[in-house]
């Protein structure tokens, strides 16, 4: 049952920040509805205020140049990046991703700032965006702030949004050249949460040595987790299977995933070895080429 609120609608950005400092903590944002309702039908959050900025024209967009890479307005859906062809060319992990994210029908509805805002560690965004190094912008009446996405979540459904701030943006630099990346989640049903994910992204010097790595776990802990003894392993390394076994051991012993009805705590220690051996291999073999 959702119980009652107040609906509020605003008309631009500056309307929307002014209604939130009002309302702080009795308010909470709704965008496409996708994870919010869910929880209000269930009692869980029951919101004086839901603030709707679904229809906020200035946060939805994407915008791309070679100098500062990618943008995407918090507003915009799954569905607009799954389908942008300025993603596919220049980022189609990020493509490959959305496809697999829930149905079309949720994708159609459910945006990118609510994903990351509402900080599920089994979302599927948030391990890719950090492994291509994203930084997101968030902002309230005071102004704006910019910090890597890896810093965003702080425990489960938690992030370092305060009570008056709303998620803005989210920027992804453009890849160093011969830079590989690549994501698996591993489901029971196509496109469902992941029971766990792996996102990996090599960056190559000449020679063929790892220049530099990025290895983000999904659903392994309270938030998207680096395996920085992983990175750190590959610099310098030069393609090797071994390297690959020896990384996907270690992230399968820094992980810290639940025991669930899903899958047991030693299941997904299993399974994020080896995706993460895969997915290194495949974002190595993407860098070569
Ligand atoms: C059937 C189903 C399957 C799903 N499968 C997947 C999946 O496979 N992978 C996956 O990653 N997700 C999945 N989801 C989750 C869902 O698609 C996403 O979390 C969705 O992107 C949330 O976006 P939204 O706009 O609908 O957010 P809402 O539901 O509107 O809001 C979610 C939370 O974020 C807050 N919020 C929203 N926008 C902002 C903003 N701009 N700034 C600050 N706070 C904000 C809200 O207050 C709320 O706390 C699934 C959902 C459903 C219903």
């Amino acid at each position: 049952m959702i119980y009652d609120f107040n609906y509020l609608k605003p008309g631009s950005l500056n309307e929307a920040l002014s209604m939130l400092s009002e309302h702080k903590d009795e308010c909470k944002v709704i965008c496409g509805g996708q994870s919010l309702l869910i929880v209000m039908r269930q009692g869980m959050v029951a919101p004086e205020y839901l603030l709707d900025i679904k229809h906020v024209k200035e946060l939805n967009y994407i915008s791309f140049d070679a100098k500062d890479g990618l943008k995407i307005g918090a507003t915009t859906t799954h569905r607009t990046i799954e389908k942008s062809d300025v993603i596919a060319k220049n980022y189609p992990v990020l493509v490959a991703m959305e496809n697999k994210l829930a149905s079309i029908q949720t994708r159609n509805w459910g945006t990118i700032g609510g994903n990351l805002a509402h900080a599920d560690p089994a979302g599927d965004p948030a391990p890719v965006l950090i492994s291509l190094k994203a930084s997101i912008k968030v902002g309230g009446v005071n102004g704006e702030r910019v910090f890597p996405l890896d810093e965003f979540s702080v425990d489960y459904f938690a992030t370092q949004t305060n009570e008056d701030e709303i998620v803005l943006e989210v920027q992804v630099p453009v890849p160093e050249p011969k830079t590989g990346a690549a994501y698996q989640k591993f489901n029971l049903l196509d496109s469902d949460m992941g029971i766990v994910a792996v996102a990996a992204s090599v960056t190559l010097n000449n020679d063929g040595t790892c220049k530099d790595a990025r290895v983000v776990l999904g659903n392994a802990g309270p938030v998207p987790l680096r395996v920085k003894k992983v990175e750190e392993l590959l610099i310098g390394k030069k393609y090797d299977e071994a390297l690959f076994a020896e990384a996907g051991k270690i992230a399968s012993e820094e992980c810290e995933p639940v025991d669930d009805i899903h899958a047991s705590e030693a299941h997904r220690r299993h399974i994020i070895g080896v995706l993460t051996k895969r997915m290194l291999k495949k974002a190595w073999d993407q860098a070569k080429a």
